[in-house]
């Protein structure tokens, strides 16, 4: 903190994920003063999404209020609002009510929303896996095919569930929901397990990750009874089936969009800031935006470079690490010192396929491990994750571990309460998480929804 121009003035950060988490954490720590956007009061942790969505974990398990996060942060403001404009010449960001909020420096951390390509029809009958609002969504309606099917309102067909793209969100609610079909059935909860099929236009299974893996992914799945339809895309959707590029269609109530993302609109939408691939914000290697001094992008929201030409994948340790680093560099600016271009400790891919089923591709030359060994690397990253946003992570490892180690189709109670990580919080502390209305768009949400 240094007489710099501007260093009494906030740092404004849009969005409260792991990226602005990390930034207003940092900064925070250094006691400087920060205002934090976001239109949810409650910080969402994605990778654990397809757990809320197959019934295996409350919404609440997976959220955590800002206000508690930054409890020991006086300096950090958190504001709950939806922004629907970005002002980047004069640093800051306007609210759905009109109110400006200007800072020192703005950064840029609004995530991503699902991107449906055109597909006419997705928008409306496909369930993006994008937020809790989203995870409560599709749990909902899937446990309502479930009791129509049970109750025989609905025939066994309305079983039959199609998930669209073979990256690691596809093929995590596709194990999840395997598991979770196979099961009921096998209790006779339901007459029939239906099937789950996987679709992608390429001819992989994690398409990131090696071929090893890519066979590893396929061949679980197919075990478990999904049917990964691939080198085939999705032409359109509809509210009772999905026609695939190659003529054929599958007769669906229930189709899982996990087919990429693009930047929040908001992002997309700003004038005088430059996007590139996915709508996201394209950063020079210190995280800046090229003549737009004081304006930060990270995370979801910006094309990262890496080395050769390529850009970092849209991951949670970009996120927390790209928040972080734009947060030494204010602090750098603030001290009049120049700022140094990001540098990205990779802890490798992975991915969940189901219970004793996980691929990871760890340290420098991607070493692929599966089965325990990939679920302990899974939960070192995801619990490392977690630790900016919750405080008792080791809640989070014996859940994780339990979770691993149970034998599901004895577990599963579809109608009960699902298992909780037992985080031993204040109950004041629950976030304010409402399923809503399905929106992923940037008009200004229901109080809770994402
Ligand atoms: C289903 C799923 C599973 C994943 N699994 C993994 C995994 O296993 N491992 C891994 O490393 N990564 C995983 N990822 C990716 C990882 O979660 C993201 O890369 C990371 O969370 C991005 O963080 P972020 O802070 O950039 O964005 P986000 O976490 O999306 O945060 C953006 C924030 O901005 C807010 N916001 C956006 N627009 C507005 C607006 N107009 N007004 C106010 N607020 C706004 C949002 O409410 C949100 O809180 C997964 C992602 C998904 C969707």
């Amino acid at each position: 903190m240094t007489g710099q121009p501007g260093a009494s003035r906030n740092v404004v950060v849009l969005g409260g994920g792991l990226a602005g988490v990390a930034c207003a954490q940092r900064l925070g720590d250094e006691g400087v003063g920060v205002t934090l956007v976001d239109r949810n009061d409650y910080h969402q942790f994605q990778p654990l999404l397809y757990q809320v969505a197959t019934a295996q974990l409350p919404a609440e398990d997976i959220a955590r209020p800002h206000r508690v996060i930054f409890r020991d942060h006086p300096t950090v403001e958190v504001r709950t609002a939806h922004v629907t404009d970005l002002d980047v010449a004069d640093l800051g960001v306007t609210l759905a009510d009109g109110e400006k909020i200007t800072g020192s420096h703005l950064v840029i951390a609004a995530g991503a929303q699902p991107e449906y390509f055109g597909v006419p029809g997705a928008a409306e009958h496909a369930f993006p896996l994008y937020s809790v609002a989203d995870a409560e969504r599709l749990r909902i309606h899937v446990q309502d095919v479930l009791r129509a099917v049970s109750e025989g309102q609905l025939d066994e067909n309305a079983l039959d569930i199609v998930v669209v793209g073979g990256g690691p969100t596809g093929v995590e609610i596709t194990g999840a929901l395997t598991e979770l079909m196979t099961a009921l059935a096998t209790m006779e909860r339901i007459p029939a397990s239906g099937k789950i099929f996987l679709i992608d236009r390429g001819s992989r299974l994690l398409g990131a990750f090696s071929d090893r893996s890519h066979k590893y992914a396929y061949d679980r799945l197919s075990e478990q009874g999904a049917e990964p339809r691939l080198d085939t895309g999705v032409a359109s959707v509809h509210a009772d089936r999905v026609e695939l590029e190659d003529g054929t269609a599958i007769p669906t109530r229930t189709v899982i969009w996990g087919g990429g993302e693009s930047a929040a609109p908001v992002v997309q939408a700003a004038a005088g800031l430059k996007t590139g691939r996915g709508g996201r914000v394209d950063v020079l290697p210190d995280l800046t935006v090229a003549g737009l001094p004081g304006v930060y992008a990270v995370g979801d929201a910006a094309n990262i470079p890496a080395r050769h030409g390529a850009t970092l994948p849209q991951l949670g340790s970009v996120a927390q690490q790209s928040g972080e680093w734009s947060a030494g560099n204010i602090l750098r600016e603030r001290s009049g010192q120049p700022t140094k271009p990001f540098h990205y400790k990779d802890k490798g891919i992975m991915a969940m396929i189901g219970r004793n089923a996980a691929v990871a591709e760890v340290g420098k030359h991607r070493h692929q491990v599966d089965g325990p060994l990939a679920f302990a690397a899974w939960l070192g990253v995801h619990a490392m994750l977690l630790s900016g946003v919750h405080s008792k992570v080791d809640a989070f490892m014996s859940w994780a571990w339990d979770y691993f180690e149970r034998d599901h189709a004895a577990i599963v109670e579809w109608s009960a309460r699902p298992k909780r990580i037992v985080w031993g919080d204040e109950p004041a502390d629950a976030p304010h998480i409402s399923a809503g209305r399905k929106t992923s768009g940037d008009s200004p949400p229901a109080a809770g929804d994402s």
